[in-house]
């Protein structure tokens, strides 16, 4: 949605053909930052979006025994620098609503499995219809692509053998404002609270996102599990959540998420063009995909910003200065991911010993703030996403 939107404010013909047959959000929270909130901004949105959403300045995790193990504060970015928290159907709707104001032809039901001839992409749907011809097909259908392997047979996309569950909880009290908190034993339990402000409705109480770590093999002992005994451990983790646990009834209150890291080589292919998690989809440990894929859709834009005389070497130019920025996340989000979720206590270990106390020395503390918030790049930004 942000790519259909940054190509047609820049005047250009847009049709978003989406599998869904009624758009809807998935998912419950999650952290928008720096990078992210300029994307929105450039797509006429940060409005909307900060006003339902919580502020951020704060990253805060700690062991059992209170000890910090990720302490970033977003004012050693910047002064005054922060995230917005935000509920997932609330972007979603922000996005959505903007699409028919700005000229954008939805069409949904149409979940795409074939695209011919990629200098001139047509695309086929499952019910047998062609779409196009096209001057440029943007191909932005998640980590779980299927359209992927038929453009670059030789792309990977690695299940992490972790993911998490979710939900929502009301926070009447505003008890949880200001900062994401998490809480971890070792590398083999996470709790996670991050706050998200409003949902969709916009009024109503304060809302947070709990997120609870586990690896994929045990999604369904956990659904068919005692939810009781479950919810007893992590107040025994960690007894400021037990208010958050009461709005809970059972294990289908809480969405599945797994993650993938995604491997493509070149993103591009003709006219056809890979972007957000399609092309490099990594765990959200660092809590960045989405924003990766809102500043691929600007900066994909602003390539179609003026005429071009091949869509093949814009796309290409595109591919090469997005890069600079994502290839940096993928590579921390791969290496940081098994501090934070894995058997054992060895890569615990390093974190303790290694991670945490290098974090904080001076200097690394500030490169440590400017990749946590996103905004870490080799190379310029372009003006219509630098945060
Ligand atoms: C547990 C969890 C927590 C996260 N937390 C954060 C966070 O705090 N901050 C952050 O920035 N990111 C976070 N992320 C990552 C973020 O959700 C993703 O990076 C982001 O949603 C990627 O956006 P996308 O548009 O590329 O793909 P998606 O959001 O997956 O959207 C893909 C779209 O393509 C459609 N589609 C799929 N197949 C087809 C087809 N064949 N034809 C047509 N349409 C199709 C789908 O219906 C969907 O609408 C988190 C992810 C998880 C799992």
């Amino acid at each position: 949605m942000g790519a259909a939107l940054a190509l047609a404010r820049h005047g250009h013909e847009v049709t978003l053909l989406e599998a869904f047959d009624a758009p809807r959000p998935l998912g419950s929270g999650l952290l928008l930052q720096p990078t992210g909130l300029k994307a929105l901004a450039t797509l006429g949105l940060e409005e909307s979006i900060r006003a339902h959403g919580a502020p951020i300045h704060r990253l805060d995790g700690r062991d059992l025994s209170g000890r910090k193990v990720l302490d970033v504060d977003y004012a050693d970015w910047r002064k005054g620098g922060h995230g917005i928290g935000i509920h997932r159907g609330v972007l979603f709707g922000s996005l959505h609503n903007a699409l028919a104001p700005a000229g954008v032809t939805l069409v949904t039901g149409a979940r795409i499995v074939r695209v011919e001839d990629r200098r001139r992409p047509v695309l086929h749907d499952a019910a047998g219809r062609a779409h196009g011809p096209f001057d440029l097909a943007v191909i932005a259908d998640g980590s779980a692509s299927s359209l992927r392997p038929l453009l670059k047979p030789r792309s990977r996309a690695w299940p992490y053998p972790w993911g998490a569950v979710w939900a929502n909880a009301p926070d009447p009290e505003d008890a949880w404002a200001g900062a994401l908190r998490q809480v971890y034993d070792r590398a083999e339990v996470m709790v996670g609270v991050l706050p998200v402000g409003h949902g969709p409705g916009g009024e109503g109480e304060r809302l947070v996102s709990l997120f609870w770590s586990l690896p994929t093999a045990d999604f369904d002992a956990f659904q068919a599990g005692d939810f009781g005994a479950w919810k007893a451990r992590v107040r025994g983790i960690w007894p400021a959540v037990a208010p958050l646990l009461e709005s809970l009834s059972g294990p289908d209150d809480m969405a599945r998420a797994v993650y993938r890291d995604v491997w493509v080589g070149r993103w591009t292919a003709g006219a056809t063009v890979l972007i957000g998690d399609a092309a490099h989809g990594t765990s959200p440990q660092l809590g960045q995909g989405a924003n990766l894929a809102l500043v691929d859709g600007v900066e994909l834009g602003e390539r179609f910003a003026a005429p071009v005389t091949s869509v093949t070497v814009a796309v290409g130019a595109y591919e090469a200065s997005r890069r600079r920025h994502v290839m940096l996340y993928q590579f921390v989000s791969w290496a940081m991911t098994p501090l934070f979720q894995s058997h054992g206590g060895f890569w615990a270990s390093v974190r303790r010993w290694l991670f945490t106390p290098l974090s904080r020395a001076p200097g690394i503390r500030q490169f440590g703030a400017a990749v946590l918030t996103g905004t870490a790049r080799l190379g310029r930004w372009p003006d219509a996403t630098r945060p």
